[in-house]
């Protein structure tokens, strides 16, 4: 049985000033103590460092939201990943289908910044995932496979295990609907499989996470599937209590 090490990863999205980031951890650090899963918070730009100095006492590590694939030059608005170093930021998102939808995150741009982040130091969460009208056409497994492939093109065969995959439907993105554990678990077992054809032992070690409407009440059932490794939380995870039992639902 292959030993992969659950991961949680609280996506924060456009919420959360350096106060409320604050808040947030001030009740929630002392909740994610015991060892168990790995636990990964990805608050906005602005309070990327301070989530840092909060955190480095803890087993809570601080990831992105987004990068550019270029480490410096005329790109006006953007981050590099060794600017998130410098800040003591461990992982950074990447391919959230908000990016991909509302600011033209491409899969060429995903083949560049999946290894600049691996390059770089950081851990990337990939995030894949299907429409609703793909899904009812029956093209999921041609999303992901195309998407598996396309972004992580230049990531050599023994470099895949490091990357974290995120599976995130869109349609049960945000939408209170999610997946049910056998969808989940199916898409993700096909994700593994075409990281096995690359590589076995990247399959073995690769963490593939679920995404979509993730909840206290569902965490334990999707994360309980041999393939899950563990979730990407959006809504669920500004609240500290409800983040925590996800948390728990994980141990
Ligand atoms: C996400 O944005 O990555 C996400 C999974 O959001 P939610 O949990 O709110 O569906």
């Amino acid at each position: 049985m292959p030993d992969r090490t659950p991961l949680l990863a609280a996506n924060w999205k456009m919420h959360k000033t350096t106060d409320e980031t604050e808040d947030f951890l001030a009740d929630f650090l002392p909740r994610a103590e015991d060892s168990g899963p790995e636990v990964v918070v990805c608050p906005s730009f602005p309070s990327l460092q301070r989530a840092v100095e909060l955190c480095v006492q803890s087993r809570v590590r601080v990831a992105a939201q987004s990068m550019h694939e270029e480490s410096e030059g005329a790109f006006t608005g953007e981050v590099s990943a060794p600017m998130l170093l410098d800040l003591g930021v461990q992982g950074v998102i990447l391919g959230h289908s908000e990016r991909r939808q509302y600011f033209n995150e491409t899969d060429e741009a995903l083949a560049r910044k999946v290894p600049a982040a691996l390059d770089a130091g950081l851990e990337p969460i990939l995030c894949v995932g299907e429409s609703e009208a793909q899904r009812d056409a029956d093209e999921t497994e041609g999303v992901l496979t195309r998407q598996i492939e396309a972004d992580l093109a230049n990531v050599p065969d023994q470099r895949l295990g490091a990357v974290v995959i995120a599976y995130e439907p869109i349609w049960a993105i945000g939408t209170g609907r999610t997946a049910t554990a056998e969808q989940a678990q199916e898409a993700i077992e096909l994700i593994r499989g075409l990281i096995e054809s690359r590589s076995a032992e990247a399959a073995s070690a690769i963490r593939v996470l679920y995404g979509g409407s993730v909840k206290p009440d569902n965490a334990a059932e999707l994360i309980s599937q041999p393939d899950i490794d563990g979730a990407l939380v959006g809504g669920a995870s500004l609240e500290p209590g409800d983040f925590a039992a996800i948390v728990d639902a994980a141990r």
